[in-house]
This record gives C-alpha cells, sequence and structure tokens, in this order.
C-alpha cells in the first residue's frame, strides 16, 4: 500500500503556525517486498507508485544487548552485521534507484529524499527493557552481563539519487527535504515502542568506515537513553540545580560575547567550535529557540538551517582541499527528558588534523576516554571563518568523482 500526505501534518509533530518558506516536503509511504517500510520525501508533490518485485525475506533473530556492569551500559551485538554489503561496486550500489536490469532497496527510477529500514539493523525489535531490570535480578546475572532481545529500529536515510555526489553538494531546497525527512523520522520513531531515544547522523568518508559511497546518513531508535545523552542531562541539571540557569543557554550566550569560536551565525542558528572541542575539526550548532528535538522546528527555522549547514559542509571540504571525512549528527532530547532539560543541537566533528593527517582514537581516547586535542578550538574557528560563506554559486573545492573508489 502507498499512501501520500505532507511531512508537516503529522499530528506529533509539534511545528507552529507556518512562517513564509519553503514548503514541507511530501512523503509518500510504501513497503519493501520483506516487509520493511519504506518513505519516500520529495521536494514537489508527486505521485509515486512503489512495488517491489524483488524475492527476500528479513533474517529472524541476530539482534541482542548485553548490559556491560562496569560502565552501566549496553553494548549491541549484531552478528548478522558482519556479513552486510561493504563498499560495492558503482554498478552494484543498493542504494541507487532502480532499472529494469537490476532491483535495489528502492524501486523507483528517480527519487528526492528516501528512507527506509535498514536490511541490517543494529537495534530492531518492539520489546522495551524493563524498568525494574536491575531489581529484579541476581549479582550473578548482573556480572555475567545481563541480556535483552534486541529493541529499536534503524533506518537509512539516502540524501540524493545521484550516487557520486555528497550532502555538501545538493541544493537548498533538498537539504530542507533531509530536514524534514528527519524530523519527520524523529517523531515517528519517537512514537514506536521500544524506542527511548533518535539520533539522525551521518558518518562521511571511507576514512570514517563508511561501507557504502552513495551519500546516505543513518537514523537509530535507541531502546534507552545513550550515555552521551545521560551524561548531557545530568550536566543540565545540575548546572540549573546550581546556578539556576539553563546550560545551553548560557553555553550560547557565553560564545557569542566571546566571539572567538563563532564560525557562522543566521537570524535562528549559530555555529561555534566549543570551547573544549575534542576533535581537530568541531562545530557545534545550536537553534536560538530552546527547542528539544527536531519536529518542534519552524520553517522558517528549517530553511536557515538549511542554507547554514550547506555553507558549513561546504567549509569543511575547503578546509583542506578534498572532501572532508565527518561524523555529524543532531543531539536531541530522549522520550522520557525532563521537559526543557534539553536543547537541540547539531555535533559535527572531523578525524582529520591536517592534509594527510588523520586523528586515531587511540590508548587515552579509547582506553580512558581522556581526548587530546593537537588544535587549538580558536583555531579551528579561525580556519573556518577564513574560508568564508560557500553558497552553491562559490562552489566547494570537491570534485565529486573522487568520492568513488574504483
Ligand atoms: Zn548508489
Amino acid at each position: 500500500m502507498t499512501t501520500t500526505d505532507s511531512a508537516a501534518q503529522r499530528p506529533s509533530c509539534e511545528v507552529p503556525a507556518a512562517a513564509p518558506g519553503m514548503p514541507a516536503a511530501q512523503r509518500t509511504r510504501a513497503q519493501l517486498a520483506d516487509g520493511r517500510e519504506i518513505f519516500f520525501f520529495d521536494d514537489a508533490p508527486r505521485r509515486r507508485t512503489v512495488q517491489d518485485r524483488r524475492e527476500i525475506s528479513r533474517p529472524v533473530g541476530g539482534n541482542e544487548m548485553r548490559y556491560d556492569p562496569l560502565l552501566r551500559e549496553w553494548v549491541a551485538i549484531a552478528a548478522a552485521r558482519q556479513h552486510r554489503t561493504h563498499l560495492p561496486a558503482t554498478e552494484e550500489c543498493p542504494l541507487c534507484p532502480s532499472t529494469p536490469e537490476r532491483a535495489t532497496e528502492v524501486p523507483q527510477d528517480q527519487y528526492d529524499v528516501v528512507v527506509f529500514e535498514n536490511r541490517f539493523p543494529s537495534f530492531r525489535g518492539d520489546i522495551p527493557i524493563p524498568e525494574d531490570l536491575l531489581s529484579t535480578t541476581t549479582a550473578a546475572q548482573e556480572t555475567a552481563g545481563l541480556r535483552q532481545p534486541g529493541s529499536g529500529r534503524c533506518e537509512v536515510v539516502c540524501f540524493t539519487d545521484q550516487h557520486s555526489s555528497a550532502l555538501a553538494q545538493v541544493s537548498l531546497r533538498r537539504m530542507r527535504t533531509v530536514l524534514d525527512a528527519w524530523a519527520d523520522r524523529t517523531a515517528a520513531m519517537l512514537a514506536e515502542p521500544g524506542v527511548e531515544q533518535v539520533y539522525c547522523f551521518e558518518n562521511r568518508g571511507e576514512e570514517i568506515g563508511v561501507t557504502l559511497n552513495h551519500p546516505h546518513g543513518q537514523i537509530y531508535g535507541y531502546p534507552f537513553i545513550t550515555p552521551r545523552t545521560r551524561t548531557l542531562l545530568d550536566s543540565a541539571a545540575d548546572f540549573r540545580a546550581r546556578r539556576g540557569a539553563d546550560l545551553f543557554t548560557e553555553i550560547l550566550a557565553g560564545e557569542v560575547a566571546d566571539g572567538r569560536r563563532i564560525v557562522a551565525r543566521t537570524e535562528h542558528w549559530t555555529a561555534f567550535v566549543p570551547a573544549w572541542a575534542r576533535w581537530p575539526v568541531e562545530l557545534h550548532i545550536y537553534p536560538h529557540r530552546a527547542v528539544q528535538r527536531l519536529p518542534e522546528l519552524t520553517d522558517a527555522e528549517r530553511d536557515d538551517f538549511a542554507a547554514l549547514y550547506l555553507d558549513l559542509l561546504r567549509r569543511g571540504d575547503a578546509l583542506f582541499d578534498g572532501p572532508l571525512p565527518y561524523i555529524s549528527g543532531w543531539q536531541q532530547a530522549p522520550a522520557s527528558a525532563e521537559p526543557g532539560l534539553m536543547r537541540l543541537h547539531l555535533q559535527l566533528f572531523s578525524i582529520r588534523r591536517a592534509q594527510n593527517k588523520l586523528k586515531y582514537l587511540a590508548g587515552s581516547e579509547s582506553g580512558m576516554g581522556v581526548f587530546i586535542n593537537d588544535i587549538a578550538p580558536e583555531e579551528t574557528a579561525r580556519r573556518l571563518v577564513a574560508i568564508g560563506p560557500q553558497t552553491a554559486e562559490s562552489g566547494s573545492a570537491t570534485p565529486t568523482d573522487t568520492e568513488e573508489t574504483r
């Protein structure tokens, strides 16, 4: 079955009255042959008839979570992922549109943005972790690595059907569609049983470990609050209790007042290198309005972000004269977070520290969680500012073809 509606009109999205700007992307829902859901987000209204003619089935089981009693964190065991597609040739890319000769994961001959359930998910299932898990188990069970059935949901987001392009290369309209897709999926996944927190992110570049070169990102619906977010929420609560103020508001105000690490500022957003940056390139992008999750963003805020983000991605590619390998993801409030405690923001960072040098997470970082950054955050900000705004017309230094590896 195929259903079409506007991504902005989903009841679970708390979108305030529409401001003038680009209209929301149009969404079409369908199903793949093995039952997985697929969603098309189109830049402009378009009628799609989706029929996946492949004979495929979903693998059963294989997902499990185990509890690490030392760090009090969950580890996902997803053995089936070991056999997933690894850097296939362009003509075998599963994320490209289908052709009469070859059926891919996307049963259409063209698409703008498409989101579908990952065939090899790290998290999958709809059984929430029992809240009283630790009090209903023995010490021996706890120290042996408590096991839970896999839970949560993983989706793939393709930003364009152009295999050799990059998110930094898409149009402003397309970037807005990508943001609408992230917001739509955030609201929908948070409403699912077994999903506590939604993380929309992109791994870019083989240096980061991507297994498919097609421009794409992922959305993880974790069945628990992730360690980073747990710490972040605790920090915000502690700051509020001690100082009677909002941590994120104070960070943003402090950066604006200081100015040395601000990279770009628009009507609704500020991008800066945090004073404590751990990575050679690290950017945080805060909305000026204290929203907790992507679905709360207005049309005006979405349009403004789309332009700013493309500019920043292009500056990143200009930094070292070639595609910047990066990880970029949205930090947003989990379902059960205390309202008002968390501020939505984007965190982008790169392991590239020089033209031909990568930062590896070695002993101190991987073994102890203590980062050593070789570049002062003020210097990173200065370099990104010096590049200047990169509009589509000014172009980026990235020859898109270099992303292909064969
Ligand atoms: Zn492709």
